[in-house]
């Protein structure tokens, strides 16, 4: 990444072979000048177009990482922990993927700090092979001390959040729902939410832009063609509930 700062970087998570809502996606970051783009990981598992999702972030995405259902694609992590729907949905994402497609997974991080400015992660910042939640406020506490960056970029819980540690070391969760000025004094802890299935009960795809200028961070919520997603992922026999959950957002 170039030093000079940008206007328009784009992170997301979890797309989870969901294609429609990352086409829906890609008509908000492409409507923003020079995206440059960051994938926290889980582009496949759960959805019905894993390979699709791939071949789209491959493309587009200039830091990618990877997430634990994309290591559960290629057997790096113990689907046996895994609940039964994402377990068969894992069993199925592998079996769609060819040799090539896995040997990119296979090569993809599990984090990255980007020159001082980001710690980037799908879990969290120290052991992420051990794929821990961060969720609350309480999560976010004992991770601040493990990266040295301002701002750490997570996904994995598909539940956007913004936990801000002050200059004086105060902690607090920031609202998500409208844009937030960063203090340069502060430190964060951003997750993303989930792209291809949110859970934070809107069914909407989530994603974040990051103004560096500016300091603004602002969570765009993108609704698509849902239906068509669903009745995919029916179609191509993976469990009825990934397909009901989506409407839901759970
Ligand atoms: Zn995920």
């Amino acid at each position: 990444m170039a030093s000079e700062k940008k206007e328009n970087l784009i992170f997301f998570s979890d797309v989870h072979g969901n294609f429609e809502a990352l086409e829906a996606s890609l008509e908000v970051i492409h409507a923003h000048k020079d995206p440059y783009i960051i994938s926290l990981g889980d582009i496949v598992g759960y959805g019905a177009n894993p390979k699709e999702c791939l071949a789209e972030i491959r493309t587009m995405a200039k830091v990618s990482l990877a997430g634990n259902h994309d290591y559960a694609a290629i057997g790096l992590t113990d689907i046996e922990r895994f609940n039964p729907y994402a377990k068969k949905a894992a069993i199925w994402t592998s079996q769609q993927l060819d040799d090539e497609e896995k040997s990119y997974l296979t090569g993809l991080p599990l984090k990255k700090q980007i020159e001082g400015l980001f710690f980037l992660t799908h879990s969290t910042p120290i052991h992420p092979e051990r794929w821990k939640y961060i969720i609350t406020l309480e999560d976010s506490r004992a991770f601040f001390p493990c990266f040295d960056e301002q701002i750490c970029f997570v996904g994995h819980s598909h539940i956007p959040l913004v936990a801000e540690k002050t200059g004086h070391g105060a902690l607090r969760v920031l609202d998500h729902h409208s844009p937030i000025q960063l203090d340069p004094e502060s430190r964060y802890i951003v997750n993303v939410g989930s792209i291809g299935q949110p859970r934070d009960g809107d069914c909407r795809a989530c994603l974040v832009i990051y103004d560096q200028h500016e300091r603004i961070i602002e969570f765009k919520r993108i609704a698509y063609d849902l239906a068509r997603a669903k009745e995919k992922i029916i179609h191509a026999g993976l469990p009825a509930f990934l397909a009901e959950r989506l409407q839901y957002g759970i």
